[in-house]
């Protein structure tokens, strides 16, 4: 056990971590089981559960005996990898519980669940004023969790921070403004020739749950999906969750109709889950057994998603095997097949967005956090300075605020999330470039689904370490540079011509 770990400190935290862990994977498995299977008057009782285990979790990690080896690894010499890796991730765990005044964090808890509730509310009736009053408590919030939490140049960064460990605005600022004149440059083009935005009858055509639940696991196996380790359940909003490194565990939706809504909603979960799956076995118990931030988890689920499976070549391993039970495909041509899954249209919903417009939703979102974080924005603008923006970047207007500035849930939580998104695109791309240099005839492959060598691949240059490098030093080690948004551009230049 712990042959990572050869300082005696960070074996004795090691060892302290454990029963942190257990809860932990505990409250994860509450977590899923709540977005499946339990019954909806159990969500309070559920609620009072987390918080009591949450607790015990920030007693442990505020231990002053724990704090005192932390600081003491700190100042250890000669640190392999993995123990200041170990260091890094604990101190970023402990200035969580220690920088934030605890009545600060129930202020933030019981405004966040209060928030859930008047924006489902908000959005069934259109009617932002019902949000209002809780967003500007959650915008005054983060504002204060910044001062909290300390940070250089912009307050926003206090925040990307939490999401993206060491991601600046400066760093965004500049991937956006690459890759946004070239979205829209492509954009142009796909909309001007027309294919890509052509409707497919495909989006119509009917499964059952049954059918689909095979055809689904018949594409999943030949991924090399172990149903020992993995399962795929049911949820309103597909996640993934890691109960521990032989227990991953995604959902799925199923309409009934539209059929690619599952199937790649199912490749994006198993994306992610494959990084839970590969990572060292040696690391399990440990706080290193995570991904190494959010951006680099959805890196992992959008190149499943869109690198693998929005291609000519996925459609042509993966339609023989899906016909056996989604009979409907017999009438379709792969192209055809390949269009309705690559299809391009700008929509006012995140969600639904397609790989080209994608970023500029996130585009979007990120400017308007910004601004608020420096009173640039005001809330009471965010309705209409939303369409104006979704206007400019893609020529459509929503219709009402649920299809605007009320979509998303997330800022009933809180802000800086979402660039995590645009950060995984990046890094799905460089992936893409990179692994084309090692991988042989990779194209062939995917035709042929034999993503072994791909697997490898990722698991070496990515899965393994789990959160042992921050995701700049992951980037640097395994690829040779930083965050660089120029092989998304080439990338959707090439796919879409
Ligand atoms: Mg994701």
């Amino acid at each position: 056990m712990y042959e990572v770990f050869q300082n005696s400190y960070a074996r004795q935290l090691a060892e302290k971590y454990k029963p942190i862990w257990a809860l932990q994977k505990s409250m994860a498995l509450l977590e899923w089981d709540l977005e499946t299977y339990m019954p909806k008057l159990g969500a309070e009782e559920r609620g009072f559960v987390n918080g009591q285990l949450e607790l015990i979790v920030q007693e442990k990690i505020t231990d002053p005996e724990f704090l005192s080896l932390l600081d003491k690894l700190e100042r250890s010499d000669n640190l392999n990898d993995y123990e200041k890796g170990l260091a890094r991730v604990l101190r970023r765990d402990v200035k969580l519980y220690t920088k934030l005044p605890s009545a600060f964090i129930q202020e933030l808890s019981s405004t966040t669940n209060r928030a859930s509730l008047s924006w489902r509310e908000a959005k069934r009736t259109n009617d932002f004023s019902k949000f209002k009053p809780d967003l500007e408590k959650i915008v005054d919030l983060m504002k204060r969790m910044a001062e909290y939490l300390g940070y250089e140049e912009h307050p926003y960064n206090a925040l990307l921070d939490l999401h993206e460990e060491g991601i600046t605005v400066a760093d965004l600022d500049h991937v956006f403004s690459v890759i946004a004149p070239s979205l829209r440059k492509t954009l142009d083009r796909i909309i001007e020739e027309g294919y890509f935005t052509k409707t497919s009858k495909l989006q119509e055509e009917r499964y059952t749950d049954e059918e689909m639940r095979k055809a689904e696991w018949e594409i999943l196996r030949h991924l090399g999906y172990d149903e020992d380790r993995f399962r795929v359940d049911i949820s309103p909003h597909p996640f993934t969750t890691s109960i521990g490194l032989n227990d991953v565990r995604i959902t799925t939706r199923r309409k009934g109709y539209d059929f690619k809504d599952t199937l790649f909603s199912i490749l994006h979960e198993g994306g992610h889950a494959l990084y839970e799956l590969q990572i060292d076995p040696a690391l399990t118990y440990t706080p290193l057994a995570r991904g190494a931030s959010s951006g680099f988890h959805e890196s992992q689920s959008r190149f499943m998603e869109n690198v693998i499976g929005r291609t000519r070549e996925f459609v042509e391993g993966a339609l023989p095997l899906l016909s056996q039970y989604l009979d409907f495909l017999k009438k379709y041509d792969p192209e055809e097949v390949f269009v309705y899954f690559a299809h391009v249209s700008p929509s006012p919903i995140r969600v639904e967005a397609d790989e080209v417009t994608y970023n500029f939703h996130i585009l979007l979102r990120y400017e308007l956090e910004k601004g608020l974080m420096i009173n640039e924005v005001k809330v009471d603008d965010l309705p209409e300075l939303w369409n104006e923006k979704i206007e400019k970047y893609l020529g459509i207007r929503p219709k009402s605020y649920a299809e605007g500035v009320l979509q998303d849930i997330h800022w009933s939580g809180g802000l800086g999330g979402f660039p995590a998104y645009t950060i995984g695109n990046v890094i799905a791309a460089q992936i893409r470039h990179r692994m084309t240099e090692d991988v042989k005839d990779l194209e062939d492959k995917v035709a042929r689904l034999e993503l072994d060598e791909v697997k490898v691949w990722l698991r070496e240059k990515v899965h393994r370490w789990g959160a042992t490098y921050s995701p700049k030093e992951l980037l640097n080690k395994s690829f040779g540079e930083d965050l660089n948004p120029s092989y998304l551009t080439s990338y959707l230049d090439q796919k879409y011509r």
